[in-house]
């Protein structure tokens, strides 16, 4: 018996867990530096109409770590988010998004343009959010219309009504609210008569197999539906093929993202 101590078979040791243990520590030391010296970069993947006309771009967190090489945002966004340090990338986010829309401006083709940023938990609970906000539009003196918020549902259930408040003087101020990944997550749809939305963006797990399955079709009729009944703006994202754009437009979708139109990119080569 003395001799197996230490082994995993009583559950004292596992080594995936371990693992995994000390990829997150080392990411976050590694991140915490990055943030720092701003070596997070923004990417902006193309939004489309139905004319494949672009109306937008969504700003997107790239980051290539001198060590750990390509990391995914999939990866090191909650781990900045547990960490804190997303307050900071946050704010980073904000500032350099309205720099771009000032940069835009004066460009014939992109002045149009809206950019989406995503929006965590814990930046948006935070008192100074909104005029961190308001403080960048009158800075760079940019269209407020033309930056829109990505925020999820459970960013909803969490205090609802000190929420609302905030999300009621973002609108005032001119912004636009989009709700990610809409349908994946647990809360009710009441929320959607008492929120001021301008759109709906279906998670990619409903759209990948649109073509095949036929329950993804009825979940995303069914939030077309919704959307045109609210008269919100629906937008599918993850659209890799031409199969998947042409089923989206036969049920009525109006605006697309995805590696079909246009992977994320560096500004200069958008
Ligand atoms: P999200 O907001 O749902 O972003 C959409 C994700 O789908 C992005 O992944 C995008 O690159 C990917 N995508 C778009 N079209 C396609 C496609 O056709 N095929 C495939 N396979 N993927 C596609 P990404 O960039 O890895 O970001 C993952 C998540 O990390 C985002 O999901 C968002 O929740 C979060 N995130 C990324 N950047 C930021 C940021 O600056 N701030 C915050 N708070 N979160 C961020
Ligand atoms: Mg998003
Ligand atoms: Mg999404
Ligand atoms: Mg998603």
């Amino acid at each position: 018996f003395v001799k197996d101590k230490g082994r995993d078979d009583f559950g004292f040791f596992d080594p995936k867990l371990q693992k995994s243990l000390e990829r997150k520590a080392i990411v976050l030391q590694r991140l915490r530096e990055a943030i720092n010296n701003a070596k997070i970069n923004i990417h902006f993947q193309k939004q489309v109409n139905s004319k494949e006309e672009v109306i937008g771009v969504e700003a997107l967190a790239r980051w290539e770590d001198e060590e750990l090489g390509f990391v995914s945002p999939a990866e090191f966004i909650p781990i900045a988010e547990e960490s804190g340090l997303i307050i900071r990338f946050g704010h980073c986010l904000i500032e350099e998004t309205a720099k771009v829309l000032q940069e835009w401006q004066n460009d014939k083709e992109k002045k149009h343009w809206r950019i989406s940023i995503n929006v965590s938990l814990s930046q948006f609970q935070r008192d100074d959010f909104e005029y961190l906000i308001k403080n960048a539009i009158l800075k760079y003196k940019i269209n407020a219309n033309l930056l829109r918020l990505e925020i999820t549902e459970s960013l909803l259930l969490k205090n609802a009504d000190k929420a609302l408040e905030k999300i009621d003087y973002l609108k005032e101020l001119g912004l636009t609210l989009s709700i990610d990944d809409f349908g994946t997550g647990y809360s009710s749809l009441a929320y959607l008569k008492k929120l001021p939305v301008d759109e709906l963006k279906i998670d990619k797990s409903f759209i990948d197999d649109i073509v095949t399955n036929k329950s993804d079709e009825t979940i995303v009729a069914a939030i077309l539906e919704i959307g045109n009944q609210f008269g919100f703006e629906v937008i599918a994202e993850g659209v890799e093929t031409k199969e998947i754009y042409e089923k989206l437009l036969n049920l009525g979708c109006k605006y697309f993202q995805g590696y079909y139109f246009a992977k994320p990119k560096k500004k200069e080569d958008l």
